[in-house]
């Protein structure tokens, strides 16, 4: 375990360096919480391919434990490891703690190039159902058909669509769209929307619309100042929030959390990124935003509004960004332009 604060007090929270490019970002964001003065205390617990030497297990029960007893975690991202057999930790983590809300804002920030201005979205994705409930088979013989299955339940709907809503309140939101194929998938899309009414008539303060995935996809592009907090099923959830990703300048400044009643778990949307790992250029942006999600949902708003002024400052500034968002900065520049900026 290494100590950030030696505080007894300051929260403890498990922390997951990752593989390829984690270790790189995660010395980086650590860093820059520490200078923001963020009282946290971590414990450093082993997955992704990075377990396998010592653990063979690419989630191994010490992990889990770890992320049981501190309920959060900041997770760097995980190499899936091919041909293996080994099932997927992100996969795996969301389904061991029931992570049903998948929570990606995206906001855009000036100087980072992107083709949009002025984007302020919250995708609410649910993380558990769906077609990604893992219920295929082939049908017929030498495999002439498949068949996946959709499952939606009032239950996760319900959740889901009371999450958005709390959400949006507790965030000062104007508004909540329900996003939904309704019109074709009248069951169980049909059942999500039903629900999803039924939840928005209980907040009469937060304005609630519902829109069919294909025109929300055009409206996005076209006018994606329309939309506050949007709320889907998993699938459409994966979609769109790449899409809304992509409106505000990509994966390079995406994080996102996974969130239940057990656990919360903060991340970079991008992966390992193995072509420049070990290259000292990764951008640390997405994880430390991931972090500052974190610290607000541990109650500490002083030092992440510092840092998030901090960070915005310095993507602002093409000689202090990375190269992938068209600066000049490797990984250390960066994390000592965002210090100098505090
Ligand atoms: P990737 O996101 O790792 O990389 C895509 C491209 O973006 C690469 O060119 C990479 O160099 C660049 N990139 C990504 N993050 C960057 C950063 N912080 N700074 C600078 N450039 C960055 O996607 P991939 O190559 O498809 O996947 C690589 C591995 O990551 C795979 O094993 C995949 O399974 C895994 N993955 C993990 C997660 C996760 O843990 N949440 C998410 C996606 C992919």
């Amino acid at each position: 375990m290494s100590t950030q604060d030696t505080e007894a007090t300051a929260p403890l929270v498990s922390l997951i360096r990752g593989d390829g490019i984690g270790p790189e970002i995660s010395e980086a964001t650590l860093a820059m919480l520490e200078a923001a003065g963020a009282k946290l205390r971590w414990e450093e617990v082993p997955a992704g391919v990075a377990a396998l030497p010592t653990h063979h297990d690419p989630l191994p029960e010490i992990t889990l434990a770890s992320i049981e007893k501190t309920k959060v975690a900041l997770k760097g991202p995980l190499s899936t490891p091919k041909g293996t057999g080994f099932r997927s930790v992100n996969v795996a983590l969301r389904q061991h703690f029931d992570l049903y809300v998948n929570l990606r804002p995206a906001k855009s920030i000036a100087g980072v190039p992107s083709r949009y201005e002025k984007v302020d979205i919250v995708t609410v994705r649910e993380n558990t159902e769906d077609i990604y409930a893992g219920i295929e088979h082939f049908v017929g013989p030498g495999r002439s058909a498949a068949e996946s299955i959709a499952v939606i339940t009032r239950h996760g709907s319900e959740r889901i669509v009371r999450y958005a809503f709390e959400y949006a309140r507790k965030h000062g939101r104007k508004k909540v769209s329900i996003i939904h194929k309704a019109n074709i998938l009248k069951m169980s899309n049909g059942l999500f929307l039903e629900v999803g009414k039924e939840v928005a008539k209980q907040f009469p303060d937060i304005e609630s619309d519902d829109v069919i995935v294909d025109a929300a996809c055009m409206k996005l592009v076209l006018m994606p100042e329309r939309f506050d907090v949007i709320v889907t099923m998993n699938l459409f959830g994966d979609i769109l929030s790449d899409l809304i990703a992509g409106l505000v300048g990509g994966l390079g400044v995406s994080p996102g959390a996974n969130l239940g009643e057990r656990a919360a778990i903060f991340e970079a949307v991008h992966g390992s990124a193995p072509d420049i790992a070990g290259q000292g250029i990764a951008n640390p942006s997405a994880l430390l935003m991931a972090a500052l999600m974190m610290l607000e949902h541990l109650g500490q708003h002083d030092p992440a509004a510092r840092l998030r002024a901090a960070l915005f400052r310095t993507l602002a500034d093409p000689r202090t960004r990375t190269r992938d968002l068209g600066g000049q900065a490797n990984t250390q520049a960066f994390t000592q332009a965002v210090i100098a900026q505090l």
